[in-house]
C-alpha cells in the first residue's frame, strides 16, 4: 500500500516514530531520510523525516495512516479583506503593548478578497491532497475581525506556518508582480518565528513564481503589520499579484490562474515544511 505522503509533528508520545527505534534508517539528503521501523505491537512502518516534520512515505497498517492523519500539520489560511467596514475601520495596536495602532482593514483593491479567497479554497483543496490539515480564518465573503484576531486564530491552532493570501493595487497600471512579506524581527513580539518565516517566505516566493510566471519581486521585511507581530506561529504574506494591472489583474480574477497561484503555494509550503 503506497499512499500519497502524510505530514507528521514529532510526537514523544508515539514511540514508533522515535527515530532510535528505526530499523534502517537511510539517509537521502541534508534534510531528508528515510527510516523503517517497527511499532511496538509489530507492524511494520516506512517513514520520511525532514527537519521538523515527519512525512510518512509509506505505511502497511491502515492504524498508522489514521494516526498520521490526525497528527499532520496544521497550515492555518488567512484570506485577507471581507471586513465590513465598520468594523474594519476600528483601531487595534500593531503589536502587543503597542501606543501604535492602525485600522483593521482597508478593505484592499478592488476584487481583491475575493479573488483571495478563490486562491486560498484552491489551496486548501491541494493542501488537504498532500495529507496537510488546513484551517481558514475565513470561508465567505465577510470576515468580522482585525488582524489580531486572525493571527490568535492561527496561534490557537499552533499552526506550522499561517499564510495570508492577498493581492497588491497600485495607481500605476503598469505596476506587476509577485513579492512575499515576512516578519521582521523585533524582540518579545517576532523574534520565536523571524527565522522559520523568513525562510518559508524564501521557498514560497520561489514557487509562486515559478508556478505562475509573475514577475518576481522578492522578498521584502515589514515591521508594521498587525497580523505579523501578534503571531506566534510562523507567517508569511503573499502578495501574488496587482490587481490593478489590466492583464495580472484579469488573470487573478480567472480560475485557471488561482489554480496556478495554489500550486505555487502549496509546493513553497511543501518545501519549506
Ligand atoms: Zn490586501
Amino acid at each position: 500500500m503506497h499512499p500519497s505522503p502524510f505530514y507528521y509533528q514529532p510526537d514523544p508520545q508515539k514511540p514508533f516514530f522515535v527515530p532510535a527505534r528505526a530499523e534502517k534508517l537511510v539517509r537521502r539528503g541534508p534534510r531528508e531520510y528515510f527510516m523503517v521501523g517497527r511499532k511496538p505491537d509489530g507492524h511494520e512502518v516506512e517513514v520520511r523525516l525532514t527537519a521538523g516534520t515527519f512525512r510518512l512515505g509509506a505505511a502497511y497498517d491502515s492504524g498508522v495512516l489514521a494516526e498520521a492523519v490526525a497528527a499532520a500539520a496544521l497550515i492555518c489560511l488567512d484570506p485577507g479583506h471581507g471586513t465590513p467596514p465598520a468594523i474594519g475601520r476600528q483601531l487595534e495596536p500593531i503589536g502587543p503593548g503597542s501606543p501604535v495602532t492602525k485600522i483593521k482593514d482597508g478593505g484592499g483593491a478592488a476584487g481583491e478578497a475575493e479573488a483571495v479567497l478563490a486562491i486560498a479554497k484552491r489551496t486548501r483543496t491541494l493542501l488537504l491532497r498532500r495529507g496537510f490539515r488546513v484551517a481558514m480564518t475565513r470561508t465567505g465573503r465577510t470576515y468580522r475581525g482585525g488582524n489580531i484576531e486572525r493571527a490568535r486564530y492561527c496561534n490557537r491552532r499552533r499552526a506550522a506556518l499561517m499564510l495570508r493570501i492577498h493581492a497588491d493595487g497600485s495607481t500605476d497600471p503598469s505596476s506587476r508582480g509577485a513579492s512575499m512579506l515576512y516578519p521582521a524581527r523585533r524582540r518579545g513580539w517576532t523574534d520565536d518565528v523571524y527565522g522559520r518565516s523568513r525562510r518559508a517566505a524564501g521557498a514560497i516566493q520561489r514557487s509562486l513564481v515559478a508556478a505562475t510566471g509573475a514577475r518576481d519581486l522578492g522578498l521584502i521585511e515589514r515591521s508594521d503589520l498587525t497580523g505579523f507581530n501578534w503571531a506566534d506561529v510562523p507567517v508569511v504574506l503573499a502578495e501574488t499579484g496587482f490587481m490593478t494591472n489590466p492583464t495580472e489583474g484579469r488573470l487573478l480574477r480567472t480560475s485557471a490562474y488561482q489554480w496556478r497561484v495554489a500550486r505555487g503555494l502549496t509546493a513553497g509550503i511543501d518545501r519549506f515544511l
